[in-house]
């Protein structure tokens, strides 16, 4: 049924009324195919028949139980799980469950200040994250976040968060210089902002292992987090992993920063973790915060009402076993590899395109004005938006982000196929992109 009346504050937008496997169908029959899982959310499809029998099947026993006076069986095996399957030197961690990425970032940052509390250093409360980056739209999440156009109505609202430089290599890394020292250079402005705020002062370091939402798949230089764990150690921080988008398989492993060798002290997760089935996020603490805390008060000093949803985290761990039992990583390495090589084929010589980059099945093209100086479109001409309307109208979604307006970041899309794409519906997404930047940069 067609609604006439939108009541919806972003009711102005096609009623989708189905879901089929890579497609999203709306009320007038429209497909569309979808290339960037909403936000690297679906990662398994539309219609899931396993997740969608087991979020059946929990509510047939239990739907909710507070956790503040109980525990329950799905939210158990799903920490179990993610746990058990961490980055090693995880240890005996933890986890806590939210409901939105953002919360998770806000409980992230509560955790790392309760683990210095409790330590006895309670004047560690600076935060250091970097930019370009985007970690939330919750007051602290946004305070964390570098992106100047989210942030800029909010100001005054904003805490106080420090920022380094993203390791942002088509646009940070100098000629000549090489992956490894770019890795060491930007990694040790985490050094530079430790050392001048004080390293008795810092409570954390924030940073996805594969950058989304801000500046578009953007994996780190080789040797760039061991050196960033390093100082972190170093100087008593803590290091939180923003695996809200990057991770639960999107870059080829289940979690993003296991490529990077190291673990964080604090995880993040959230859209694959529910791959849209349901709306659930959660944070993870290492046997060190978690020991922190067990040593200490012995009681988390954060909550939400839906925390360990039963429904929400049986569905979480069906997404979980189905990415395990059908191999999904390894269909996401290889449908990546094909998504790589189409964009690059179609796009790396396009003379508004200056860089393709990603991982796993997770893949930005930066659209520029010109490819010599890196100069970007102006963003009053919306370049991500008018690509993104002229593939939807072609039937493919993907998720646009807008250049910076102080020219230091180009319009880019993104794009983050479901893991059981086929071929051909990774050829024709990489078809009807090209087509769609080649048109969209042509007009102007
Ligand atoms: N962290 C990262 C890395 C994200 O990409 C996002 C969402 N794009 C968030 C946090 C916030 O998640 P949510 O929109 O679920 O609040």
């Amino acid at each position: 049924m067609s609604h006439v009346l939108r009541r919806t504050l972003t009711g102005d937008q096609p009623t989708i009324v189905r879901g089929e496997g890579a497609y999203l169908i709306d009320s007038t029959g429209k497909r569309y195919l979808d290339a960037c899982g909403g936000a690297a959310v679906s990662s398994l499809g539309h219609d899931n028949r396993a997740v969608r029998d087991a979020v059946a099947r929990q509510m047939e026993t239990l739907s909710f139980a507070h956790t503040g006076l109980f525990t329950n069986e799905p939210a158990e095996e799903l920490a179990d799980f993610l746990v058990a399957r961490a980055p090693q030197g995880t240890g005996e961690g933890r986890v806590m469950y939210l409901g939105s990425g953002s919360e998770a970032m806000e409980a992230a940052l509560k955790l790392a200040r309760q683990y210095h509390v409790e330590r006895g250093e309670p004047q560690r409360a600076k935060i250091i994250a970097r930019a370009p980056s985007y970690h939330g739209n919750t007051l602290a999440a946004l305070s964390v976040s570098g992106h100047a156009g989210r942030r800029a109505p909010f100001a005054p609202l904003l805490i106080d968060v420090e920022h380094i430089d993203a390791a942002y290599a088509y646009r940070f890394q100098r000629d000549a210089e090489s992956e490894a020292d770019f890795a060491r250079r930007m990694a040790d402005q985490l050094e530079e902002r430790i050392q001048a705020l004080g390293p008795q002062n810092v409570a954390a370091f924030v940073a996805e292992p594969v950058v989304g939402a801000s500046l578009g798949t953007q994996p780190a230089p080789a040797g760039y987090f061991r050196r960033i764990r390093e100082i972190c150690d170093r100087h008593g921080v803590l290091y939180i992993a923003d695996e809200v988008m990057c991770g639960m398989g999107r870059t080829g492993s289940l979690f993003a920063l296991e490529q990077e060798g190291i673990c964080a002290d604090i995880t993040t997760m959230a859209k694959g973790l529910g791959a849209g089935y349901q709306p659930i996020a959660a944070v993870m603490a290492s046997e060190k915060v978690v020991g922190a805390i067990l040593g200490g008060s012995g009681k988390l000093w954060n909550g939400h009402t839906y925390m360990s949803h039963a429904v929400a985290t049986a569905g979480a761990m069906a997404v979980m076993r189905e990415i395990e039992d059908r191999d999904l990583l390894s269909a996401v390495r290889k449908q990546g590899a094909r998504l790589e090589a189409g964009l690059r084929a179609r796009l790396e010589d396009h003379a508004h395109v200056g860089d393709i980059r990603g991982r796993g099945l997770f893949w930005t093209a930066e659209i520029v004005q010109d490819r010599a100086s890196k100069k970007p479109f102006d963003v009053s001409l919306n370049l991500a938006g008018r690509v993104l309307n002229a593939a939807k109208d072609a039937g493919v979604i993907c998720y646009p982000s807008q250049g910076c307006a102080d020219g230091t970041a180009g319009d880019h899309v993104l794009l983050a196929p479901c893991f059981t794409s086929t071929d051909a519906e990774i050829d024709l997404i990489v078809e009807v992109m090209a087509n769609a930047i080649d048109t969209e940069t042509s007009r102007i």
